[in-house]
């Protein structure tokens, strides 16, 4: 018998079928260096979790203050009745921390992107979007109204090939990832940057993976190639490199104003809890204190990496911490991926069509909670694994 919502068991079994399917994994353990996952302890080299905050005791004792004095839900969107002056507070320590006019905190980067683009662009505009930006930004542009331009990844002459040859427009923004989440590189900033201003077009980056990972103590991509005051708009994310969760947009003092006015997200949904505003906050402090987080997370990385190589693993193109492990097809990844975690190390295979086919790789993600011990683990770990599986 079929009925109305029949179709969705057919779109179940077409992905279970083609196996892509998403079986999502269950912890039960506090973020860190190892995780407990479907009931086994293992090495973590899976999260965006790159300083360790995400379990950082001084921001479990910022959020736990913070609750005692204010409790915890904000009860309101911003515009009516829910902003706390903590959520202010953190704007200015944002903006500081990326020596911009001013900051907007959102619920998430993803509804970070929702805001501002349709608020700096619309019908009569354009957007010029590299082609492997983040789904986010995607959406953003979709719901903007705009016309999408994609321009070839990280390639600053298809960039201003695309702006000369577009049609007509009234405004132009060009949007680029800062790092791109696949295969770790970084985008050519300083060149776009150069393109937009000689062409009259507002830039933006997305910074989710630079910020906490980038530039002086982790203050991104813009500080990262000095480029401070010429990028129109950054936005970025809480809820990687942070530990919390949360969204931003930093930029000029007269874009977050305009966006505070427009950006739906910011008038029509609630704001971010009180416990992670305020671990938000530790976090900036805890990185304005010390490098010392970055510099570990950095340290890390390379020593991996080079071992990685040294093993005769292909490492891709890779700029940053993110640490793609090459293996072409998807089938390949995915075995090698659940011999990992039989090894007891969790780390994901992504196959087409999250990245090209014949692509397939394992994704680490090396963060600064990793021990010189879990990284010797892991070579180890991935040796035996590669030597079983033809690669
Ligand atoms: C992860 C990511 C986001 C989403 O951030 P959330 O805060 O998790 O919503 C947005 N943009 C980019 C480029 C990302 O990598």
């Amino acid at each position: 018998m079929t009925n109305r919502l029949s179709w969705i068991d057919e779109e179940l079994t077409k992905l279970k079928d083609t196996g892509f399917y998403n079986n999502i994994r269950t912890l039960s353990s506090p973020q860190g260096s190892h995780l407990i996952v479907d009931g086994k302890r293992v090495l973590n080299f899976c999260s965006n979790n790159y300083l360790g905050l995400a379990n950082h005791p001084k921001l479990v004792e910022a959020a736990t203050e913070a609750m005692q004095k204010y409790g915890i839900g904000p009860a309101a969107v911003r515009s009516i009745a829910g902003t706390m002056d903590l959520h202010i507070e953190l704007e200015k320590r944002m903006a500081q921390f990326k020596k911009v006019e001013a900051s907007a905190f959102f619920q998430s980067g993803f509804t970070a992107n929702g805001a501002i683009i349709p608020t700096l662009v619309g019908k009569e505009d354009v957007i010029f979007s590299d082609e492997l930006n983040h789904a986010s930004i995607i959406d953003g542009s979709r719901l903007s109204g705009a016309k999408i331009i994609r321009f070839a990844h990280a390639d600053p002459q298809a960039l201003e090939e695309a702006i000369k040859t577009a049609p007509e427009y009234r405004r132009a923004l060009m949007i680029t990832d800062g790092v791109f989440s696949m295969d770790g590189d970084i985008a050519p900033l300083d060149q776009l940057i150069e393109i937009c201003e000689r062409h009259g077009v507002m830039s933006m980056v997305d910074d989710a993976h630079g910020e906490g990972v980038l530039g002086k103590g982790g203050r991104g991509i813009v500080d990262h190639f000095g480029l401070h005051g010429r990028v129109d708009v950054e936005v970025g994310t809480f809820s990687k490199a942070f530990g919390v969760v949360g969204g931003i947009v930093a930029g000029k003092a007269k874009i977050v104003d305009l966006l505070k006015q427009r950006g739906r997200p910011f008038l029509f949904s609630s704001a971010v809890t009180v416990p992670d505003t305020a671990a938000c906050m530790a976090a900036i402090d805890l990185l304005e204190q010390s490098t010392e987080l970055v510099d570990r997370l950095w340290a890390n990385a390379r020593f991996f990496r080079a071992e990685m190589d040294k093993l005769g693993f292909d490492t891709g193109v890779t700029q940053t911490p993110i640490t793609p492990v090459m293996l072409g097809e998807v089938t390949v990844a995915r075995e090698f991926s659940r011999k990992l975690f039989e090894n007891g190390l969790f780390a994901m295979a992504l196959g087409f069509p999250t990245v090209p086919r014949g692509k397939a790789r394992i994704r680490v993600m090396i963060s600064a909670s990793h021990s010189q011990q879990d990284l010797e683990e892991a070579l180890d770990i991935f040796d035996r694994v590669g030597k079983q599986i033809a690669r």
